[in-house]
């Protein structure tokens, strides 16, 4: 599938909209998802312009997971989380919505999430996790 310009990630990367950034780096970033599955859901993107995960060359790959593996501790340290749930959804028949490869970060139980991008938060409470986590990094 060719990679669409104008999807929601690639805006927020352009920053033509605007996102509760947790991290950045040279070749990824991190946000707070704003329909979460639950407290402190945050994403992770590269900045490398792929669909899913099966377009991902193996070095952007890897670039990304060090920044999974960074916020997931960081969410660990700042929420007490005792688990973490690392989803990803690679094509729309998977339940992807978003056309830009990215990382799911839930600190949650797999059997107590909530439904999938289905309920708009809070914008100050999507920040006040996002400050937490940022301080814990
Ligand atoms: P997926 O269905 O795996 O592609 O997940 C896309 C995720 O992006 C969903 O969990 C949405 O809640 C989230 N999302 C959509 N638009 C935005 C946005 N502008 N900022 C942050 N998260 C978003």
């Amino acid at each position: 599938m060719a990679y669409d310009q104008n999807n929601i990630f690639a805006k927020i990367l352009r920053e033509e909209i605007p996102c509760i950034k947790v991290y950045e780096d040279e070749h990824t970033l991190a946000f707070m998802d704003i329909m979460p599955q639950a407290d402190g859901h945050t994403l992770v993107i590269p900045k490398y312009q792929a669909v899913t995960l099966l377009d991902l060359p193996a070095t952007e790959l890897t670039q990304t997971m060090q920044t999974v593996q960074k916020v997931a501790l960081a969410i660990e340290k700042a929420l007490d989380a005792k688990g973490i749930v690392l989803m990803q959804l690679s094509g729309e028949a998977a339940g992807q919505t978003v056309p830009h490869v990215h990382f799911h970060l839930i600190p949650s139980s797999i059997h107590t999430l909530k439904n999938h991008a289905s309920e708009m938060a809070d914008q100050a409470k999507l920040k006040a996790f996002a400050e937490k986590i940022k301080a814990s990094l």
